[in-house]
């Protein structure tokens, strides 16, 4: 789906809309934001050529137009999902995925995508989707909104479940960051997830040498709207390598918020169905 559609989405469902920029000031459909981390990144080595990508988002087929972007973007793209796009790989995962980038004069790329999602639907619900021909709604992120529910019935399984141990992890780096009494909501959680994705992304990677690995890193969340348009809330985007300074070299593609819907609206009737 292009941007001109998307934005087109944006403007045939305001209840969407304004949803969409009061809880995520600065989105962009998907497309436009694929588009602007690569021009940005060419212009420090990142070619398709010569990068691998790596994705860390939930396991819903929900989340599959970013990861197919990803692919058409980096090309070949290391699976690093877990339940809510939480990072999971550790170290042996990791060290996999690195042997598998390419080498070009000593130097091994990579872009790391690593981001929770949530559906907004055309009335402005949050976490809810509708599908053609299917009257229910369906939810997302599902593994997210487990918690927000168990949060506010006041009930939370602390136990390592071997059985359920993506989930498990979720819950116990959520409930390591609130405070007892806390009450969220699922846009305050995915907020949280994101953060707590970060960090772990930055922890992990930190282990690597930065003379031979030079990496990007995009942060964000992932929204699905009406007629499966998708949108990224970019929250932080990056670069790391000996070559580019000792901290991470923080790329202003995003400065503004510039969506640029007003520019690119094509007709509602070009949406398609
Ligand atoms: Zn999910």
């Amino acid at each position: 789906m292009t941007a001109n559609t998307a934005s087109a989405i944006a403007a045939q469902f305001p209840e969407f809309d304004k949803a969409l920029q009061h809880y995520f000031p600065g989105a962009l459909p998907l497309s436009k934001y694929m588009g602007r981390t690569a021009k940005a990144l060419a212009k420090y080595g990142f070619e398709d050529e010569n990068t691998m990508g790596m994705i860390a988002i939930c396991r819903d087929e929900q989340t599959d137009p970013l990861y197919e972007a990803m692919v058409r973007y980096w090309g070949k793209t290391f699976n690093c999902c877990s339940l809510a796009g939480f990072v999971t790989m550790g170290k042996t995962g990791l060290a996999s995925a690195t042997a598998h980038t390419p080498i070009e004069d000593g130097l091994r790329r990579f872009v790391f995508c690593a981001m929770p999602h949530i559906a907004i639907s055309r009335n402005g619900e949050v976490g809810l989707m509708y599908r053609d021909g299917v009257e229910a709604p369906s939810h997302a992120c599902g593994a997210l909104e487990t918690i927000v529910e168990e949060l506010a019935a006041g009930h939370l399984n602390l136990e390592t479940d071997m059985q359920d141990i993506e989930q498990t992890i979720v819950r116990q780096k959520i409930l390591s960051q609130l405070r007892y009494g806390d009450r969220v909501n699922l846009v305050d959680l995915t907020q949280l997830a994101s953060k707590i994705i970060a960090t772990d992304v930055r922890n992990l990677l930190s282990r690597l040498d930065t003379t031979i690995f030079h990496y990007a890193v995009m942060h964000g969340i992932q929204i699905h709207g009406p007629f499966e348009s998708q949108w990224v809330y970019p929250v932080d985007f990056f670069i790391v390598g000996e070559q580019f300074g000792e901290q991470p070299y923080r790329l202003d593609t995003f400065a503004g918020g510039d969506r640029d819907a007003a520019a690119s609206l094509s007709k509602p009737d070009e949406i398609a169905g």
